[in-house]
């Protein structure tokens, strides 16, 4: 039966249509206005909007509410709250006020603070997030909140998000008024983050502890079958995983998230869901829910929906690229090319100020998708390279060197360019061609940074983004302000900082060692390990940055720092642990009935007739036995290490330790037992093997 999707979408959102059908027009004006100004708003007018959100969530059969936010690690955290409210004669009402709309105040002391919280402060409160838009799902209300500790500190991840979308905002419209754009009353970033997954079948996933304890699986030999021959992408897809797909896109329509393309990605059971781009903080949000929807809705099919960055070695790992771009309330993309040579000269100056942010800020912007799990992806060939740099394609990048060098621009524009006076030739935009190696691309009219892991929430991303790129066009807007020569100055700002930034420029293969090299002669930073890259955050410069910007206090810097340290060593803690147990509960029993059952055929063939040859299974037996021993050895240094951990008081020695000893450690055990998986028999290795699971969707 078809279904009436524009009828569908956003039935289960709060969204401007529910707000402006249901709330008193001067409610609802005074909430635009706050949503689009960030103005403050009057508790009648909280009461008011809590009185409608209430109706209404009770009609879409909600009983609960709760206030949703995105703590420092986990995807996000809830605590439920019924309406219902008792009267004297036993019944009850089911009750929503503005003030408890506005702020709640969950026990805050099971969440990472990173120190910030005494322990006798332990309350934090979270505060509603008007511009993002309240949901109903299972039968409780959502209201997107900020979490902040009573002291004011944000002890999440749209807290910093919202300030750095603030100070994007501030900064740019300084340029823009330079431009003659005095209209424009807000210029926001805009997101739209490519989502991708793997699917399996769940009686697989529920024989594999390592799938349900980290995520991804620490133990398995290659397929026969990989993702060689390339079959997988933008492939059919297969009848049960488009039943999966189709009620996904619904589940996210309903919610108001505009799910848009999906396809198969490069490995076997890999997927790829895509959204239209919106406000950095609503995507940011949605992409949240999607990941909540994505695998609740998988459970509903017999389906795990894995998000990890590296579920299978030796397989393609998933990641998340966040597409980006900054647009004013008055429809601007600023990252599109112009068709006047004003609107040029403006295109041209804000993307000198990108390429500046990344040059300047690489080390926070890789430390912005460091984890353990993206680890295993940045620099394996298949995601981007652990250096940061920016790709443009050619045509731009050859208007670029003609700038810098004021030098006429081939034979396509002989005149020498002159911004913000001759028009730039047009870039057609089929010529921003798709560099899949770089970690920043430019793609026509926004840049798509491919780093993040598929598990990442997009908010510290793009509140890097937003910062540096807020701090480019301040320095800009320091310059241009006072200039006595408009056109001149930003003819020169412009060039100078195409010199002073145009090592930051890649367009070749960011995955061939040349470039490793090549980089490392430019000056650019490869931080390899989320070990190597976490200590910058709290380096000076980015102290400086986040400060001057007001999108992190040192403190919360500081905070986040430790909280990502040791996210760090307990996920290899985690790991380690559950590997150790695999080997002793299940690879190890396997090995040895393999063993018994090899001797008992030796025996018994011995046993039957002296002259039967026993040498196949005497050469197998011993492989084995060599091999059980290797393994022994191996489990041995890894219990070791993972007891040695806890000599280090310092987390950052503790991560290194982790890092250098304990998951050098796991790889060794693992090659081991990999090798054993390959010369048991089947029934003696008790796990699903890496086949049985990247085909177990049919
Ligand atoms: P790809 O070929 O990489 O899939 P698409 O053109 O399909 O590229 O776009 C990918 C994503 O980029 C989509 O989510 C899309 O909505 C988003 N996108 C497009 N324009 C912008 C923009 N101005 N700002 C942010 N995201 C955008
Ligand atoms: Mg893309």
């Amino acid at each position: 039966m078809s279904k009436n999707i524009p009828e569908l979408f956003g039935s289960m959102a709060f969204n401007d249509t529910a707000m402006k059908e249901r709330l008193p027009k001067d409610v609802y004006k005074s909430l635009k206005r706050t949503i689009e100004t960030g103005k403050h708003f009057d508790l009648d007018v909280a009461n008011a909007v809590a009185n409608a959100m209430k109706a209404w969530a009770l009609e879409k059969g909600a009983t609960h509410f709760t206030h949703w936010f995105q703590p420092m690690t986990g995807v996000t955290a809830e605590k439920h709250d019924s309406f219902i409210s008792p009267e004297t004669g036993g019944g009850v009402l089911m009750e929503f006020s503005g003030k408890e709309l506005v702020k709640g105040e969950p026990d805050a002391s099971s969440f990472p603070s990173g120190g910030l919280r005494a322990t006798f402060e332990a309350r934090g409160y979270t505060a509603w997030d008007p511009t993002s838009y309240a949901f109903v799902k299972d039968g409780t209300l959502y209201i997107p909140t900020a979490f902040c500790s009573y002291s004011g500190e944000a002890l999440d991840k749209k807290t910093p998000l919202l300030r750095s979308m603030d100070a994007l905002d501030k900064q740019a419209k300084r340029i823009l008024a330079l431009f003659g754009m005095t209209g424009v009353k807000r210029v926001a970033t805009t997101a739209g983050p490519e989502q991708e997954y793997f699917l399996i079948d769940k009686s697989v996933y529920d024989k594999r502890p390592d799938l349900q304890y980290c995520g991804r699986t620490l133990l398995g030999a290659r397929p026969p079958k990989g993702q060689e021959l390339e079959d997988h992408y933008f492939g059919a897809i297969k009848t049960r995983v488009a039943a999966y797909m189709r009620d996904l896109d619904e589940e996210l329509w309903k919610l108001g998230v505009p799910a848009k393309t999906k396809h198969n990605e490069v490995a076997p059971a890999q997927h790829e869901l895509a959204p239209v781009f919106s406000v950095t903080n609503l995507a940011t949000d949605h992409n949240q829910l999607t990941m909540d929807v994505m695998k609740s809705v998988a459970g509903r099919h017999g389906l795990v929906c894995l998000l990890h960055e590296k579920p299978f070695a030796g397989v393609n790992g998933s990641g998340k690229h966040n597409n980006w771009s900054m647009a004013t309330d008055t429809g601007a993309n600023l990252l599109e090319p112009g068709e006047t040579p004003s609107q040029n000269a403006r295109f041209l100056l804000v993307l000198a100020a990108v390429v500046k942010a990344v040059d300047e800020y690489q080390d926070i912007l890789r430390v912005s998708v460091a984890s353990a799990g993206n680890d295993h992806r940045l620099g394996a060939n298949e995601a981007p390279p652990a250096i940061v740099s920016v790709f443009l394609g050619e045509e731009l990048t050859e208007i670029l060197e003609a700038i810098e060098k004021g030098k006429p621009l081939g034979d396509r524009k002989k005149a020498v360019l002159d911004i913000g006076v001759a028009a730039l030739p047009h870039f057609p935009k089929d010529t921003t061609d798709r560099n899949r190696t770089s970690p920043f691309a430019f793609t026509g009219n926004k840049f798509e940074f491919r780093m993040p892991g598929s598990s990442f929430s997009v908010a510290g991303p793009n509140t890097v983004l937003n910062t540096i790129v807020a701090e480019s066009l301040s320095c800009f807007a320091d310059v241009l302000e006072t200039s006595g020569d408009f056109t001149g100055d930003l003819n020169r700002l412009i060039k100078q900082t195409i010199g002073l930034h145009k090592r930051i420029v890649f367009n070749g293969n960011n995955y061939s060692d040349e470039w490793a090299k090549e980089a490392e002669k430019r000056g650019l930073f490869n931080l390899r390990t989320t070990v190597d890259a976490l200590p910058r955050l709290i380096d000076k410069k980015s102290i400086g940055l986040f400060v001057k910007h007001k999108v992190y206090t040192e403190v919360e810097l500081h905070s986040r720092y430790e909280i990502l340290l040791e996210n760090y060593c307990k996920t290899i803690r985690i790991e380690a642990l559950t590997m150790v147990d695999m080997v002793k509960k299940s690879v190890i029993p396997g090995v040895f009935e393999y063993q018994r059952q090899l001797a008992k055929t030796i025996i018994a063939k011995k046993q039957a007739s002296p002259d039967l040859s026993v040498e196949p299974e005497s050469k197998l037996l011993s492989g084995i036995a060599r091999l059980s021993d290797a393994l022994h050895g191996r489990l041995a240094d890894l219990e070791a290490s993972i007891m040695d951990v806890k000599t280090y008081s310092d987390t950052l020695e503790a991560a290194k330790f982790c890092r250098e000893k304990v998951f050098a450690n796991m790889t060794a055990l693992r090659a081991v037992a990999d090798e054993l998986e390959i010369n048991l028999a089947r029934d003696c290795w008790y796990f699903p093997t890496y086949a049985e699971i990247l085909y177990s969707v049919k």
